[in-house]
């Protein structure tokens, strides 16, 4: 029900190896369709909804670097990367009749917005779903921090982080039966004991403008609607 949402406006990052199914390699549709549904429904229920899509599905830049590329070159290769999946993502949604735009921090005029971020917050006012494209716009970066720093310009309650399971646990839990998740985390946790949550950069800066990181599984229908009315499971990480 609209008005009782425990995250009203969230930023939501999914990693592009979310996108590729059960392939090795770039992006499955129907994947791209069953995460679209998720994101259709958040924006039922009334929650302002933005994206940032990773590209690792396609080019990470530190693959590139390890082939002897230069690293920036290989890191604006991954940020096209993000366009792509940015585009697929816009088609699904759009598809279901949500209203989208694409923003690119890399401009890219004929394709889609370039990144501005009062136009992007009017996006999200009027019930748009926003999809920052190409990262920060810098190489030696990640999308995880262009997340961080997003769901800041934006002003989000969280940051959501779709993830194939859900939440951080004390263990691998595909591995270790004993495994058990977290419900809360602070910052310093993750930091200090390096929890792979996201990078480290990314991490610092959610904990400098006091943006609650919600670690839940992308994959689990119903589950990201869950996580936002404060039912789902997940693991928040805080100060
Ligand atoms: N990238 C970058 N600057 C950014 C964001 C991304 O240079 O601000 C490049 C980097 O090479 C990265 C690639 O884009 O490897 C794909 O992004 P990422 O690895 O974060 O994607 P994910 O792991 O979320 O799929």
């Amino acid at each position: 029900k609209k008005g009782d949402l425990r995250f009203k406006r969230v930023l939501l990052k999914v990693s592009g190896e979310a996108l590729m199914g059960s392939a090795q390699y770039g992006i499955d549709v129907e994947t791209v369709g069953r995460i679209a549904r998720e994101i259709k429904q958040a924006v039922e229920i009334g929650a302002e909804v933005c994206l940032v899509i990773g590209g690792g599905n396609i080019f990470r830049g530190l693959s590139g670097a390890a082939q002897g590329m230069e690293r920036a070159s290989a890191d604006y290769m991954g940020m096209l990367a993000t366009i792509m999946n940015a585009l697929a993502m816009q088609n699904a949604l759009e598809g279901l009749g949500v209203s989208t735009r694409v923003q690119s921090a890399i401009p890219m005029m004929s394709v889609c917005e370039p990144y501005i971020r009062r136009k992007a917050v009017r996006h999200m006012e009027k019930g748009r779903v926003v999809i920052f494209a190409a990262g920060t716009g810098n190489p030696f970066f990640t999308t995880d921090t262009a997340a961080a720093l997003r769901a800041s310009e934006m002003g989000c309650d969280a940051l959501m982080k779709g993830t194939q399971v859900d939440g951080i646990y004390t263990a691998d839990p595909k591995t270790n039966p004993d495994a058990e998740r977290y419900e809360e985390l602070t910052f310093m946790d993750v930091l200090s004991q390096d929890l792979k949550v996201m990078d480290a950069s990314a991490v610092a800066l959610a904990r400098d403008n006091n943006i609650p990181i919600v670690v839940f599984s992308i994959h689990e229908p119903g589950g990201f609607v869950s996580v936002l009315n404060g039912t789902g499971r997940s693991t928040i990480v805080k100060s």
